[in-house]
């Protein structure tokens, strides 16, 4: 059985007084405790997070990493930093990355098995783009860059990735994919992973959505087999909509 997680991601937005209410929140709210949830805070915002989460269920991370450990690197973060503000999760790979500071597949493979390195969970975002669902091609592009990551994995480190399937056109744009044509995303990914890699790996595979999820489509998104959890943007900014949506996947 696989726990669902929901996981915010700030981008470059947020507080220290934004952390501070979703702290209080998460004290006094009582969350599903069949749901692990998590938000990927800027780094400055790291240890804050680490001081209001620490007695609550909410878990924090990093949104990237560098693949050195230490070194010049002017600007960068790197995994054992994460891991020494307990991050447990990281994202490696978000659309905004590849498209902005051009992360190429071997850049997020190189990311992943330093975050794997130092314990930290790589959450690994993959998605098509327009021209690509337009072209028929999404198939292809998704499990292109799922295959980039596991196949340069060994089968350890394969079964610490969590998936999380964004199409870059839902990203912060309203656009939600329906629940059947993220369902059947998922389930390629499931299958092909079954198929070329084995069984227990697809099974135990969490399967995120990420794309305009918010409070009022998340019950008809989290309700497919294969969605095994959100990753949200936006939403993640409204402590409201957030413990909302992570209501839902309970
Ligand atoms: C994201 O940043 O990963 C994301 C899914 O954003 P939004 O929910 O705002 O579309």
């Amino acid at each position: 059985m696989r726990k669902p997680l929901i996981a915010g991601n700030w981008k470059m937005n947020g507080s220290l007084s934004l952390i501070d209410r979703f702290g209080e929140a998460c004290s006094e709210t009582d969350l599903p405790l069949n749901v692990e949830v998590a938000l990927m805070v800027p780094a400055p915002y790291l240890d804050a997070a680490r001081r209001a989460f620490a007695d609550t269920p909410m878990a924090w991370g990093g949104q990237t990493l560098h693949d050195q450990a230490a070194g010049a690197f002017t600007g960068e973060v790197s995994g054992p930093m994460l891991a020494e503000f307990e991050a447990r999760y990281v994202l490696v790979g978000h659309s905004e990355r590849r498209a902005l500071f051009q992360e190429d597949d071997a850049a997020v493979l190189a990311r992943v098995v330093a975050a794997v390195d130092v314990g930290l969970v790589p959450i690994v975002c993959v998605g098509e783009t327009l021209e690509e669902r337009d072209a028929g091609d999404t198939e292809s592009v998704v499990l292109g860059q799922v295959d980039a990551v596991l196949a340069g994995l060994e089968a350890r480190a394969r079964e610490r990735l969590v998936v999380a399937y964004e199409p870059v056109w839902a990203i912060g744009t309203g656009k939600t994919a329906t629940p059947e044509q993220a369902q059947a995303v998922h389930a390629s990914i499931r299958s092909h992973v079954n198929k070329t890699y084995s069984e227990a790996l697809a099974e135990g595979l969490r399967l995120l959505y990420g794309g305009s999820m918010k409070a009022a489509n998340a019950t008809e998104l989290l309700t497919q087999p294969d969605i095994d959890g959100g990753l949200i943007g936006g939403a993640s900014l409204q402590v409201d909509d957030f413990l909302a949506i992570c209501q839902s996947a309970g």
